[in-house]
């Protein structure tokens, strides 16, 4: 059946300004990581997809080695994109990125123009787009000139490539490097995308405070921990320690991380939430994260996902007993 999307897509959603930029983020973005391969039906693929695009989610986060095998997400992507989103594009915030192992040879992968612009060709020709909405630079290359990558990224924007350009991985002093120069070509930094979750909060370390005086916008990546600040998990570790039987210490340990998680589900459960709601809810709290990027394998993740945008705002109060389970 053709698609058309739904008309009350953009009735649920939130959309949050990316830093001081002309763009909005929808509060919980898409990424295509793990579970949008080729070596996974297509049509559930599809179906996670448009599911997302349904519900409001128009920014669809993509890298070159995504899949897998390596690119097959993007493959996927434009799969979809071709049959069923072509008339939306002006709606989609698509994302890829260039800097992980894709070839051989010296130019495969990190940062050298080379590898950054001949991987976006390719990214574009597996999605058959004429442009990405964002191109980031994936990891910072400890042997490339920080004026060359930026420099890259400036250009494919430059060559209608891009539209805008982000980082992923930088460190607080490399976000601070790398943003002053792209500030000085012109072509202004929209956004990092770090790691962050209740699970690893190094962002808060330095590098919130980078993107906040700069005006730059955030997308976190893992904000349910890969799966482990769901409800599925603690079933999983709680099952896990109670079959490991070989010495007193691991068992001590898996039954205080089971206490730990069980009572953050408590919690989750006390404001009417799941565990991942109460995860996304948290990475997007007052001074958290412009969007949170949820990885699904399954329809029924996306719709419970979402639905954490109905729970009301964290307080003070509920953010700092949250902290206290977390140091349990
Ligand atoms: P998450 O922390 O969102 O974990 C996703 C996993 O959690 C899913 O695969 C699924 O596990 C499980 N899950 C999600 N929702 C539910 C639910 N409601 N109930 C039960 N289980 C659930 O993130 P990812 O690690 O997948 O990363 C998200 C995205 O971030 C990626 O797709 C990518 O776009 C980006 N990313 C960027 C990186 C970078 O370096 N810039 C690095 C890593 C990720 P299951 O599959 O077992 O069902």
């Amino acid at each position: 059946m053709p698609y058309a999307a739904s008309q009350s897509r953009y009735t649920e959603m939130q959309y949050k300004r990316a830093g001081k930029s002309g763009i909005k983020l929808p509060a919980i973005s898409l990424g295509l990581w793990q579970n949008f391969g080729g070596n996974q039906p297509i049509e559930n693929s599809r179906a996670m997809i448009l599911k997302a695009f349904d519900l409001g989610i128009n920014h669809f986060d993509l890298a070159n080695n995504y899949g897998p095998p390596a690119g097959s997400a993007e493959e996927t992507f434009g799969a979809v994109y071709k049959k069923d989103l072509t008339p939306y594009r002006d709606e989609l915030l698509i994302s890829t990125k260039a800097g992980y192992y894709m070839w051989e040879g010296p130019y495969g992968e990190w940062g050298s123009r080379k590898n950054l612009l001949s991987s976006l060709d390719r990214s574009l020709t597996r999605m058959g787009l004429e442009y990405v909405d964002i191109f980031y630079s994936h990891r910072p290359d400890p042997e490339t000139p920080m004026e060359e990558t930026m420099g890259a990224l400036d250009h494919a924007v430059r060559q209608g490539k891009a539209l805008y350009v982000g980082l992923s991985n930088y460190s607080a002093e490399q976000t601070l490097e790398a943003v002053a120069i792209l500030m000085q070509l012109g072509t202004p930094c929209l956004i990092h995308q770090p790691n962050y979750s209740m699970l690893n909060r190094w962002i808060e370390d330095g590098l919130q405070d980078v993107l906040t005086e700069h005006g730059i916008g955030s997308i976190a990546y893992c904000p349910l921990g890969r799966g482990q600040l769901t409800n599925k998990y603690v079933d999983k570790i709680e099952a896990e320690s109670k079959l490991s039987s070989s010495t007193m210490k691991p068992e001590a340990i898996a039954a205080q991380r089971v206490q730990k998680f069980r009572s953050l589900e408590a919690f989750a459960a006390g404001r009417g939430q799941t565990l991942s709601q109460l995860a996304l809810s948290w990475a997007l709290r007052e001074g958290g994260v412009t969007s949170a990027l949820i990885g699904v394998s399954r329809v029924s993740q996306i719709e419970e996902n979402v639905k954490a945008l109905e729970g009301a705002p964290l307080t003070k109060q509920e953010i700092s007993e949250i902290d206290a389970i977390m140091h349990q």
